[in-house]
């Protein structure tokens, strides 16, 4: 006995300090942190009526003292599983939304414990007790495991099920606490005396807590608003259970402004003072903080939506005083109807985000439909399907021969990036690139291509396939990078290639980049043996100028270009006087886009050095290019 009664009062200390800190923290009360407590509770409960029922033996009190602790114990057991269950669905599922099977099926196994339970002291069906014998094992004894297990088995059927939806650090958590469980089941069967469950269970909260407790959203302190990531948690859930909802956007529009006229801390003052008013009316976890000058209310009584979105525009539009000073802001508001303004919560983020960045300082309540949204909404899509195909390897390279006209032969290829999303199928790179440049994601892009253009001169015999060098396209933002040149040596490093098999394709754009760091590191590729080339030569910014100064081997003639040399014979002669400016610069010429027997023509006639088009082959994946060179080039 005495074995047990330490394990006993353990969980029970272990215990205590878990409800301290759960009260002394701010907590969202959402269905699951609500199971979660029951939870707690039921499982406290556990050692507390063990030693209960130890205690009235120990103490010879009456057998149906003893009893009733005894069925006690076993209540509180059984719940402690059926909790467990809940609080996991809890994470998928809107308890609101669940079919009365569902729950009839969840609830039977327990409802079944509990009866027999109950009719411990008639029939003896599980674990009696008296005088004489102790406590002896009823017939249906092993019911009192084969619930609990029941539901802890039927909890990683469930997570296995539904583990697209669930955080990876919750399986986790999940997998670990099962496997205690079962594993203190199965000892306990073996071994009755080891009553080490009731100090596994507390374990087991703990480290529900503590999961709990990491994936809890922010609340802040003094306004009890709630960060965006948890708004995106709640309206996926909601949007996965059919649960309709609208979301409530407010924001102060001239909130630079304000910040200019009466300083950033005044101004951050006032919009914790409308967070905190708007905050304070509803409950926790149903307003978020978006940015320091956006807030969201996420309402779930949604005919009342526009009548609670005009009542705190009229609220909020007031003037606040801010340390002694009359601050009137102008509030811009709007609401999102789920499902009705739009389709995919993806689109409802989208809206959210381009709300909260709007160009817009004068305030008032405004109707989302009539944003022009699409535009916006396409980015976020694609920017989604940038994020996965990093992470799921959706990127591939595809390869375009290039024709050296004097030789006749394909001496090089472009490598270009290709995207196929499974959701939005192929996205073009003209169209993903220049968002990838935006949201900084165009480094990881641009490794990729460089490691599998490395991998592919380290896998192929070049000289065999007849190929000098591959071409590479570099975003002006990989080139800015503090650590670019090393990170191109360590790739380059790590396949072992001579760098002269590598030849960088950059394009001048005219945004407001620092041209010095730009042409710096330029410089030191070409120190290190990698030959440049200019792209895109003839559209757009200042090309002559960055011809000139920079040393390139190759000058790119745009697709424009190109048409120009079958076009008006005053064009074709630009084309050709300009291709011998570059000739006398050292630098050889690649016409791109070449699509007509024509165009090649004329190119080989005014002596062209290289062609580049769907005249020879659109580009192809790596295994087609090969290919198509061992053809050609024999
Ligand atoms: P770019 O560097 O000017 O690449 C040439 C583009 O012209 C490619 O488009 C290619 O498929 C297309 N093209 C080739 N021959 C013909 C032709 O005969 N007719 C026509 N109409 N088009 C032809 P793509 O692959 O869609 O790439 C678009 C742009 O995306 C590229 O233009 C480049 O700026 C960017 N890009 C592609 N791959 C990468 C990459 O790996 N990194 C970076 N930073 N940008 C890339
Ligand atoms: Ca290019
Ligand atoms: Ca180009």
């Amino acid at each position: 006995m005495t074995f047990n009664f330490y394990f006993d009062v353990a969980s029970i200390i272990a215990f205590l300090v878990l409800i301290v800190m759960v009260i002394s923290t701010k907590h969202i009360m959402n269905s699951s942190f609500k199971i979660l407590c029951h939870l707690t509770v039921a499982a406290f409960l556990v050692p507390v009526f063990d030693i209960c029922r130890a205690d009235a033996v120990t103490y010879r009190f009456d057998e149906s003292v003893v009893l009733v602790f005894n069925m006690l114990f076993f209540m509180a057991h059984t719940f402690v599983t059926f909790y467990f269950l809940m609080f996991v669905m809890s994470q998928v599922e809107m308890t609101e939304v669940r079919t009365k099977v569902k729950n009839a099926l969840i609830y039977t196994p327990l409802a079944i414990c509990v009866i027999l339970i109950l009719l411990m002291p008639k029939f003896n069906t599980i674990f009696y007790y008296n005088l004489e014998e102790g406590f002896v094992r009823g017939p249906l004894y092993p019911l009192v495991n084969i619930v609990p297990a029941g539901y802890f088995i039927w909890t990683l059927i469930y997570t296995y099920r539904k583990r697209e939806l669930l955080d990876k650090s919750f399986k986790k958590m999940i997998i670990l606490v099962t496997a205690i469980n079962l594993i203190t089941i199965i000892v306990q069967i073996f071994w009755p005396n080891a009553a080490i469950r009731s100090f596994m269970l507390s374990m087991s909260a703990f480290i529900m807590y503590f999961f709990e407790e990491h994936g809890r959203a922010h609340i802040e302190d003094d306004t009890n608003l709630v960060d965006k990531d948890y708004l995106i948690e709640t309206g996926l859930k909601m949007v996965r259970n059919e649960y309709p909802f609208s979301i409530i956007l407010i924001r102060i529009a001239n909130y630079d402004a304000l910040s200019d006229t009466f300083g950033h801390n005044n101004t951050k003052a006032l919009a914790l003072n409308i967070a905190s008013h708007v905050g304070n009316q509803f409950d926790l976890g149903s307003c978020f903080r978006i940015s320091e000058s956006t807030i969201a209310i996420l309402n779930t009584e949604t005919e009342k939506t526009d009548e609670l979105t005009n009542r705190l525009y009229d609220e909020l539009s007031d003037s606040w005083e801010i340390e002694g000073l009359d601050i009137s802001c102008d509030i811009l508001m709007t609401n999102i109807e789920y499902p009705g303004d739009t389709e995919g919560f993806e689109n409802v983020v989208a809206l959210v985000r381009y709300f909260n960045n709007m160009e817009r300082s004068v305030g008032g309540v405004i109707d989302i439909k009539e944003l022009n949204i699409s535009e916006h909404i396409r980015v976020n899509l694609v920017e989604n399907a940038i994020e996965r195909g990093l992470k799921n390897n959706n990127f591939e390279v595809y390869y375009q021969p290039i024709r050296d006209l004097d030789k006749d032969t394909f001496v090089t290829a472009e490598a270009l990036v290709r995207l196929t999303d499974p959701e939005l199928g192929p996205i073009s790179p003209a169209e993903f690139i220049p968002i990838a440049e935006n949201n900084g994601t165009i480094v990881a892009i641009g490794d990729f291509v460089l490691e599998t253009v490395c991998k592919f001169v380290a896998d192929n015999d070049m000289e065999k396939l007849g190929l000098h060098y591959i071409e590479l396209n570099l975003s002006v933002i990989q080139c800015l990078q503090k650590d670019f040149i090393e990170n191109v040596e360590s790739i380059v490093k790590k396949y072992k290639i001579d760098p002269k098999y590598l030849c960088l394709e950059v394009t001048e754009t005219a945004s407001n980049y620092s041209p010095a760091v730009f042409t710096k590191n330029l410089e030191a590729l070409g120190e290190r043996g990698y030959s440049l080339a200019l792209d895109d030569f003839g559209t757009g910014y200042a090309n002559i100028e960055r011809m000139v100064t920079s040393d390139f081997r190759i000058v790119k003639f745009d697709k424009e270009m190109t048409q120009y040399s079958t076009s008006e014979e005053r064009l074709q002669n630009v084309f050709a006087k300009l291709q011998n400016v570059i000739h006398s610069m050292d630098s050889m010429v690649v016409a791109e886009g070449v699509e007509t027997k024509e165009q090649y023509d004329y190119l080989k006639k005014i002596g062209c050095d290289y062609i580049q088009g769907y005249y020879f082959s659109k580009p192809v994946p790596q295994e087609e290019f090969v290919e198509f060179i061992r053809d050609n080039n024999a």
